[in-house]
């Protein structure tokens, strides 16, 4: 049979004091690279993962499981080479509107019998919020087109009539691709201040900004994120004692080059008007085994994470 799921904990940042919100329930939102089939099976070499474990009719069901397990309220996904036959109708069935872009020239394309190009994807809950208005961008570096997408969606809780904009993005892989990462970041940082700023109703809307960014910490395009105007933090620095130190590792994987582990995937808020008041932890080395990832227990080469936010209370504004 299949083993279990490794029990993941969802904690309370060491900052946080609990809320009460009966009446403003937190937004569960879940990022996650869920490796491209096709990219699995033909392109990435996981040297030391059962050909087995990436069979797609039961490696999807993994996926959905990690995903119900959770029930987020916006579920932002890269890799998606299965959205219309699979995630689409799914997760429709499930109470949730979904948009897909793909990427320009998805590598999976170049891969035998593809189900066709891998792209981001965005869900959100629809008893929760109402669409507002979508931005399908391809991300620019010095002017010229890249073959990155973002999709970003301004919500409207249904509750509160609070709008929130979320993010997913999916950036140039490899190294070597450091400042074309920086550049398609600072690219999307304007989109986002435009589209943020455009809203109306004097202040900005409130950020949430899920991705594989492809980029350590110490990369220029995360210091372009975690210092620019528009006052973003990165979720998952609160799971450290210190609040400032981002997790070991998203992904880890071993390929005939070797193996690598390494933190590439972030979900950035505005510090200002959301606070994040739970965090999925991330499983030990022990957990993901020495076999490392994808496996029979972790569908993808990357680790989903996930938190709850909530609103501040309203700023003293200028009304
Ligand atoms: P990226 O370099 O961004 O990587 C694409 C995918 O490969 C990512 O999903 C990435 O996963 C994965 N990946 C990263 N490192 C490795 C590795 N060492 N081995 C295997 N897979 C890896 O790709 P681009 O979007 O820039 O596209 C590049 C490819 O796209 C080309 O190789 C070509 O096949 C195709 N292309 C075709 C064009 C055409 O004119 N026909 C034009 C442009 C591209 P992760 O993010 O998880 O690391
Ligand atoms: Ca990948």
């Amino acid at each position: 049979g299949r083993p279990a799921r490794p029990h993941r904990d969802l904690v309370r940042p060491s900052s946080m004091a609990p809320c009460h919100h009966k009446l403003n329930p937190p937004i569960r939102i879940m990022q996650w690279n869920i490796l491209a089939q096709a990219l699995g099976e033909g392109k990435d070499g996981f040297t030391r993962c059962p050909l087995d474990a990436l069979n797609w009719q039961e490696r999807k069901y993994l996926i959905l499981e990690e995903i119900l397990t959770y029930r987020p309220d916006i579920l932002c996904l890269q890799e998606v080479d299965h959205y219309y036959d699979t995630f689409q109708p799914i997760m429709a069935s499930l109470g949730y509107q979904g948009s897909f872009l793909a990427k320009p020239w998805s590598p999976c394309l170049d891969v035998e019998q593809n189900n066709g190009p891998d792209g981001c994807a965005l869900f959100y809950r629809r008893s929760r919020f109402s669409l507002q208005a979508t931005a399908h961008l391809r991300l620019s570096a010095m002017m010229l087109p890249t073959n990155q997408v973002a999709i970003v969606q301004t919500l409207k809780c249904r509750g509160t009539g609070r709008r929130l904009c979320v993010a997913v993005t999916h950036l140039k892989a490899r190294s070597g691709w450091e400042r074309l990462r920086s550049a398609q970041g600072a690219d999307l940082l304007q989109s986002l201040r435009s589209i943020t700023s455009q809203c109306g109703g004097g202040g900005s809307v409130p950020l949430v900004v899920c991705g594989d960014f492809n980029a350590e910490p110490s990369e220029d395009v995360y210091r372009r994120f975690s210092s620019s105007a528009l006052g973003l933090n990165s979720a998952y620095k609160l799971l450290s004692s210190d609040g400032q130190t981002e997790p070991a590792y998203t992904t880890w994987k071993i390929r005939p080059s070797g193996e690598s582990c390494s933190t590439l995937d972030y979900i950035w808020y505005t510090h200002d008007a959301l606070s994040v008041q739970r965090l999925l932890d991330i499983p030990t080395e022990e957990q993901i085994g020495p076999d490392r990832l994808p496996s029979y227990h972790y569908p993808s080469d990357h680790l989903s994470l996930l938190c709850d936010v909530s609103f501040r209370e309203e700023p003293h504004r200028l009304m």
